[in-house]
């Protein structure tokens, strides 16, 4: 990189990482809290708590489409009312464009990010199905493949690098971003910024150090860390726990209308979601008030017992 491009990093307050702990929560307004994202930001916030650390609240409300109306309202509403208590101010990413789109105009610049005009059909028809998805074959890399295309996307120029890192509970992960993913998006012809770029950035704007959310997500850590080596920015560190399944194994989530989780129940799903992290909390009657429950799991939290009686 460029002393050019760093410079204009730093402007986008890109830092390096602090020697403190710095958690986060970034939930996508998509919908209101299930029981799976309160086990991430439970996770995370214990995690943070129990080593005395900061725990940052971040609004993933990129894609302006599938925000839900009243969704922020709820998730804050909900986490205030559960206990949870975040430090420094919301950060949303729907305030922060300009800086993705700095950091995109800069590897433009370098020629690390191309224009691609490929529809889903050529993709189909060109690239080949991977463990990851559609492993695009970099049919616009030199030149587009459809230059009267009056929508495009961004994709990132990789290399065949390989990516390795140690999560905290799953132990080595290496994924060889070329060969295996391919070179993936970072603005989608719609316009919108991919999460993979937005979240590295505001990771590094948030100062983060420690990542702890769901195994669906594991896969993309190692494209996030390409970005990051890219970038020069600090590589945080990554836990990624279990995720919560209905009943027909299907992931709880809001595109399978996993049902809201109410302030009334707060004790019980707190509750839930200590013993789903594996973290074995006495019977609930032995707590009066959620603040009781909270201390109990502060104290006692113990990410290696994460996973251990699903
Ligand atoms: N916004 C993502 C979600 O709600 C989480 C992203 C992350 O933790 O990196 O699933």
């Amino acid at each position: 990189m460029t002393a050019k491009l760093r410079k204009k990093l730093k402007k986008g307050n890109l830092r390096n990482l602090p020697s403190e702990y710095r958690g986060r929560f970034a939930p996508s307004p998509s919908g209101s809290l299930h029981f799976g994202s309160l086990i991430a930001a439970v996770a995370s916030y214990l995690d943070a708590k129990a080593h005395q650390g900061k725990w940052l609240l971040r609004i993933e409300d990129i894609d302006q489409a599938r925000v839900q109306t009243g969704a922020i309202q709820s998730i804050l509403q909900i986490l205030e009312g559960y206990g949870f208590a975040w430090d420094e101010t919301i950060l949303y990413q729907s305030q922060r464009f300009k800086h993705y789109q700095k950091t995109l105009d800069d590897l433009i610049y370098q020629q690390q990010s191309y224009p691609c005009s490929c529809t889903k059909k050529i993709i189909k028809q060109t690239a080949k199905l991977g463990q990851y998805g559609w492993i695009y074959v970099g049919t616009c890399r030199q030149s587009m493949a459809n230059p009267q295309a009056q929508q495009y996307a961004y994709r990132l120029k990789c290399n065949d690098l390989t990516i390795s890192f140690e999560d905290k509970l799953k132990g080595k992960q290496t994924q060889k971003i070329l060969s295996e993913v391919g070179d993936f998006i970072l603005k989608r012809s719609d316009g919108v910024f991919a999460y993979q770029l937005a979240v590295v950035i505001d990771d590094a704007y948030q100062h983060i150090s420690h990542i702890v959310r769901g195994e669906d997500l594991l896969d993309n850590t190692a494209r996030q860390i390409y970005l990051q080596q890219l970038l020069k920015l600090s590589t945080p560190e990554y836990l990624h726990f279990p995720i919560a399944k209905d009943k027909t194994g299907r992931k709880l989530s809001k595109s399978n209308q996993a049902p809201e989780i109410k302030i009334a129940d707060k004790l019980e799903n707190i509750h839930q979601a200590l013993q789903f992290l594996g973290q074995q909390p006495p019977a609930i009657t032995d707590f009066e008030h959620i603040d009781d429950l909270w201390k109990w799991a502060i104290i006692h939290w113990n990410r290696n017992k994460i996973g251990t009686t699903l």
